[in-house]
C-alpha cells in the first residue's frame, strides 16, 4: 500500500483563497483592513522565517501586518510592556498580536502570553482561550491544532467513534488537539490518547491507532512498526538535520518513506501542515477583526 499523500499546501491555498473573499467584505463594510501584529524577539533564523512566511500569507489575503523586532536581551517586564502598548494600539490597529515563540531562556514566556489580551489572542494561548475550547465553546483555537483538524475533514478522513492518537502533550500543540478531536461535531466525536516522554511502551498505544498524530520534535521517532496498517498518519514534527550534502533538511516526526508504506494517508514535512498552520493564523485574524468590529 502506498498512502495518500494529504498536501496541505493545496488545502492552504484554497483556504486562503477563500478568506480573500471575506476579507475583502470586511474591508468593503468597516473601510479598513483587519491588521496583525507581529513581536519578534531576538534574532532565531527559524523564528524570523516563520514571522517572514505569516507576514507574507497575511499579504496575500489582504490583510496588513507588522513585525515589532525587539533585541534578544529584552525583559520580561520590557516585553509585557510591549505587548500592552501594542494593545493600545501604540503600533498601529492590532485586531491580532501574536508573540513568536520561543523566547529567550530568561524570558518568563507564559507572563508575556497572558499579556496578550484574550480577545486579540490570535495564536490561541491565553488561559480564557483555553479555557473555552475545553468547554466545547471555542474562540481561538491554537493554529496547528486547527490546521490538522482542519486536514482530516478536508480529507475526509473520519474521526467520529474512531481512535486518535496524540504524541505530544504541549499546550500549543497536542492538548488542544486532543480537546478538539474529543469534542462534538464534524472532525470531533473521536476517542482519544495522549502519549508522551513518560508514556510507556509507546509503539503498542500507537498501533491501536487509526489515526495517528505526531507532535514531538524528534526525526524517525515514528517508525512503520508503529502504524497500524491503512491509518492515517499526521506529521507535525518539524526538524532540521543535516542533508545528504550537508545542507541543511526539514523533516518530520515521521520516518516518512517506511511509514508511508504502511499508511492509508499521510502528511509530509514540508507541505503538510506548516502551511495549514499560518493559514489558520489568518483566519483567527479575521476573526478577531471581526470581534472587535461587532460582528463576530
Ligand atoms: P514541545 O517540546 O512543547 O512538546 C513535545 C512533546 O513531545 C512533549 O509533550 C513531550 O512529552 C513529548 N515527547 C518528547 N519525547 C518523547 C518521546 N520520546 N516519546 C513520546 N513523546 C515524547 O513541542 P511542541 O511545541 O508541541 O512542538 C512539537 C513539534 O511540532 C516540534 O517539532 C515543533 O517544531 C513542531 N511544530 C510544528 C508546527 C507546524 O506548524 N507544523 C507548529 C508548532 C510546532
Amino acid at each position: 500500500m502506498t498512502a495518500t499523500l494529504l498536501d496541505g499546501r493545496a488545502l492552504a491555498t484554497r483556504i486562503e483563497t477563500s478568506l480573500q473573499g471575506e476579507v475583502d467584505t470586511f474591508a468593503t463594510v468597516f473601510h479598513r483592513r483587519p491588521r496583525l501584529v507581529v513581536v519578534l524577539v531576538g534574532d532565531l533564523a527559524a523564528s524570523g522565517s516563520y514571522v517572514k512566511s505569516k507576514a507574507a500569507a497575511a499579504g496575500r489575503v489582504g490583510i496588513d501586518s507588522e513585525v515589532v523586532r525587539v533585541p534578544a536581551s529584552a525583559t520580561t517586564e520590557e516585553l509585557v510592556a510591549l505587548v500592552a502598548a501594542i494593545a493600545r494600539d501604540e503600533h498601529g490597529p492590532a485586531d491580532g498580536i501574536l508573540v513568536q515563540l520561543p523566547l529567550p531562556e530568561h524570558v518568563d514566556t507564559v507572563a508575556v502570553l497572558d499579556a496578550v489580551p484574550p480577545d486579540r489572542d490570535v495564536d490561541g494561548f491565553h488561559p480564557e482561550n483555553a479555557g473555552l475550547l475545553s468547554q466545547g465553546r471555542p474562540r481561538f483555537v491554537p493554529c496547528t491544532a486547527a490546521g490538522v483538524q482542519r486536514m482530516l475533514i478536508d480529507a475526509g478522513i473520519e474521526t467520529a467513534g474512531r481512535h486518535a492518537v496524540i504524541v505530544g502533550r504541549s499546550d500549543i500543540v497536542g492538548k488542544p488537539l486532543a480537546l478538539l478531536l474529543a469534542s462534538r461535531g464534524p472532525g470531533g466525536d473521536a476517542t482519544v490518547t495522549i502519549c508522551h516522554s513518560r508514556s510507556s511502551d509507546l509503539a503498542a498505544i500507537t498501533r491501536q491507532a487509526d489515526i495517528l498524530v505526531a507532535a514531538v520534535g524528534r526525526p524517525r521517532l515514528v517508525t512503520a512498526d508503529m502504524v497500524k496498517p491503512g491509518a492515517a498518519v499526521i506529521d507535525v514534527g518539524i526538524n532540521r538535520i543535516a542533508g545528504p550534502d550537508g545542507s541543511g533538511k526539514l523533516v518530520g516526526d515521521v520516518d516518512f518513506d517506511a511509514v508511508r508504506a504502511v499508511a492509508g494517508s499521510i502528511s509530509p514535512v514540508p507541505g503538510g501542515v506548516g502551511p495549514l498552520t499560518v493559514a489558520m493564523l489568518l483566519a483567527n485574524t479575521l476573526l478577531a477583526a471581526e470581534l472587535r468590529a461587532g460582528r463576530g
